[in-house]
């Protein structure tokens, strides 16, 4: 495999060009199928990439607090997998890509063997109800919570507003947790189970918080800031290749096949990507598409990953690299 180095000045510009490209766009729209999410600021537009020796790129809002939503999926499937380890996480819940959108009923119809992956609802759902200690939902959120702050380095916070805006319309998630109680899918109680799944979406992270996480992940589980090892190396893998498979729900491989960057996104509109190795990176901006995702976020992240030519399976090892002093 070939060696490319890329200089921290031409990550820099291409970050920088990407906001400036994309802060006029004006596609999408925010979420409204949850009341909180709807009256986010429609302009906020943030870039953020943590790079092995915890430098950081920013450019825009990289500081506003938003709704990590379905980005919760990935550390909590992260923390099933440290406490279940990959082959129990593929018995019991699956590692397939739907094709169907997040919160697909007819998914787990179709698949009634399995809630097919963690980084969507059901599957989700179902690796909430495996965090231990099960049957206790304040440890349980304590572990989850806990698992996002040291992926991340910081605090984090419930956006009470949020979580309140969530518990009243998550119908559809109700359903589809007493739907995996009739498969033997879900476990611990659905209706903890599904409390502490709308409450770990309902977290505010920012931009910056998000490339560390993605940063960690894509170090083996070094957090650059804090230099903690938070998960074991070989964990990297399962969860990129998760990610890789299923970010963008039934958009994963349009996605995948033009940008190549293994990504998870929100309804918030936040996307956290994850080139192992390379660095961690995360845009933000509310309005979504059809699918659910951000468009602006969607637009810069393709647009920094094009320009330094990239992606994942280009067949070169990419190595961000000092700027040259003259
Ligand atoms: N909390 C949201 C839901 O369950 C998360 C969805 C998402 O971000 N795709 O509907």
């Amino acid at each position: 495999m070939m060696d490319r180095r890329i200089r921290k000045e031409e990550l820099k510009i291409a970050i920088h060009e990407a906001y400036l490209r994309f802060r006029e766009c004006n596609e999408g729209r925010n979420a409204d199928y949850i009341p909180y999410l709807a009256n986010a600021g429609s302009s906020l537009f943030g870039i953020a990439a943590c790079l092995p020796d915890g430098e950081i790129i920013t450019a825009g809002d990289c500081s506003s607090v938003f709704g990590i939503e379905s980005i919760s999926k990935v550390p909590t499937a992260l923390l099933v997998l440290k406490d279940y380890g990959s082959e129990t996480l593929l018995d019991m819940i699956g590692a397939d890509a739907t094709g169907m959108p997040f919160n697909s009923v007819l998914a787990i119809l179709l698949e009634n063997e399995h809630p097919s992956t963690p980084l969507v609802n059901a599957g989700a759902i179902s690796a909430v109800s495996m965090v231990r200690p099960v049957g206790n939902s304040d440890g349980k959120w304590e572990a989850i919570k806990e698992n996002i702050e040291k992926l991340c380095g910081s605090e984090v916070r419930l956006i009470d507003e949020l979580y309140r805006s969530e518990s009243v319309s998550n119908h559809n998630n109700r359903a589809i947790a007493w739907l995996l109680k009739s498969y033997n899918r879900i476990y611990d109680e659905p209706e903890m189970s599904l409390d502490l799944y709308t409450r770990q979406c309902s977290l505010g992270v920012t931009a910056t918080q998000l490339s560390i996480m993605a940063a960690t992940i894509a170090f083996g589980g070094y957090n650059p800031i804090t230099h903690e090892h938070v998960f074991n190396s070989s964990l990297t893998s399962r969860i990129t290749s998760l990610m890789a498979t299923v970010g963008f729900y039934e958009h994963t491989g349009d996605w995948m096949f033009s940008c190549g960057l293994p990504a998870k996104s929100g309804v918030g509109g936040g996307i956290m990507g994850v080139l192992p190795g390379v660095f961690g990176i995360a845009a933000f901006s509310p309005p979504i598409d059809a699918a659910g995702n951000s468009v602006r976020a969607q637009r810069a992240l393709h647009f920094v990953m094009e320009q330094l030519n990239l992606h994942i399976f280009n067949g070169e090892r990419a190595f961000i690299v000092e700027d040259e002093k003259n």
